[in-house]
């Protein structure tokens, strides 16, 4: 069905959301394209956002349309685009740099001082009917990987971003903290980039029988005990020898993290891609003598969309297993408290436009 509408999901505040229609966005550049959304996923980020109506120092204080995790039909295209048309499916990636800081010049633009990102205050989000975005963010999907794979790119590409942080290499063993969407993508990036073993860990059972059929080999149900016999087992149970060679938390537990450093070897890499409490009690000195390489990731930068695109492509992610459900737009506000719920993985929301017909068929 097409129905040139742009009805949006809009956050007024906390817990106060609203459809609307707004305006159809206008190519704003000869480079831009404009995109049909076809179906959005939830993320943690848009469920705080919901919930809270803040993350830290990002408050939304004027109305805004939720969402980025998007897949969507390309329908108009500006006069210097040469590598997308109408009808392309697109993925899109929702963050904007400014392309002329130290940072963007540098090839970290997801460090861009000036980043304008989807459905952070105090910029709309990509739940909404049409979406402007420049074509080169925009990235084409293979004919065989469908629209719905295509909206779950985004948490990939993070999961991407994570375990490059995390120098992966072949042989290597990977512990990762939390088995919430992204924790299980970077748990399938791990072994996509060669590592032999895989742990997965969470504090619910259910998430880890999930794990070990998408991409763990190995997994641990994180216990009510200090961090360090935590860690002390999870090394005996997985036979991690003198421990990891990376660990990733992608929880932001205080307690994952202070296992993290614990379980890691000497000499190994610790990358934080969870977020939680922004002050933690951190085991330093652990830190130091071990050598650990400790780094941060925060979202994605260069190529780790197109490295998403394929590792979905090539089969070495499924990342389909992870819809949980598909609802109509109209519906989105359930979607996001079912989101909070947490008994679900991935929910998508379709449309507002074409994704719904699919959905009544499916
Ligand atoms: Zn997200
Ligand atoms: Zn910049």
């Amino acid at each position: 069905m097409t129905v040139m509408n742009n009805l949006s999901f809009i956050l007024n505040r906390s817990h106060d959301v609203e459809f609307a229609e707004r305006p159809i966005p206008k190519l704003s550049s000869p480079y831009n394209v404009l995109v049909g959304i076809d179906y959005t996923g939830i993320c943690g980020s848009d469920v705080h956002y919901w919930d809270h109506g803040a993350i830290g120092h990002f408050v939304v204080r004027d109305p805004m349309v939720l969402g980025h995790e998007s897949a969507g039909t390309v329908v108009e295209v500006g006069s210097e685009v040469e590598t997308l048309k109408p009808g392309d499916r697109v993925a899109l990636e929702p963050g904007y740099p400014c392309r002329r800081c130290e940072d963007c010049l540098a090839g970290h633009y997801n460090l861009c001082h000036k980043m304008v990102f989807a459905a952070t205050p105090p910029h709309d989000g990509t739940l909404t009917g049409f979406w402007s975005a420049p074509h080169d963010f925009c990235y084409k999907l293979p004919d065989h990987v469908s629209r719905r794979e295509g909206a779950l790119i985004e948490p990939l590409a993070v999961a991407v971003h994570i375990a490059r942080q995390g120098q992966i290499t072949p042989g290597a063993s990977v512990v990762v903290m939390g088995a919430g969407p992204v924790g299980l993508l970077c748990a399938a990036v791990s072994k996509a980039f060669g590592a032999s073993k895989v742990v997965s860990i969470d504090i619910v059972q259910s998430k880890l029988d999930f794990a070990r059929g998408f991409a763990a080999t190995h997994t641990y149900l994180y216990q009510r005990i200090p961090a360090e016999d935590n860690a002390q087992a999870i090394i005996a149970k997985c036979g991690l020898g003198k421990g990891a060679d990376v660990v990733i938390d992608a929880s932001g537990a205080e307690s994952s993290i202070q296992a993290s450093l614990h379980v890691v070897r000497m000499g190994g890499v610790y990358v934080q891609g969870g977020m939680g409490k922004a002050d933690i009690t951190f085991p330093i000195m652990g830190l130091c003598q071990k050598e650990v390489t400790a780094k941060g990731s925060f979202r994605y930068g260069a190529g780790d969309f197109k490295l998403a695109v394929e590792l979905v492509a090539n089969g070495k992610v499924n990342i389909k297993q992870l819809i949980t459900r598909v609802v109509p737009f109209e519906q989105a506000e359930e979607a996001f408290k079912a989101a909070k719920g947490g008994d679900v993985i991935k929910i998508l929301i379709a449309g507002p436009n074409e994704g719904v017909g699919e959905f009544l068929k499916a």
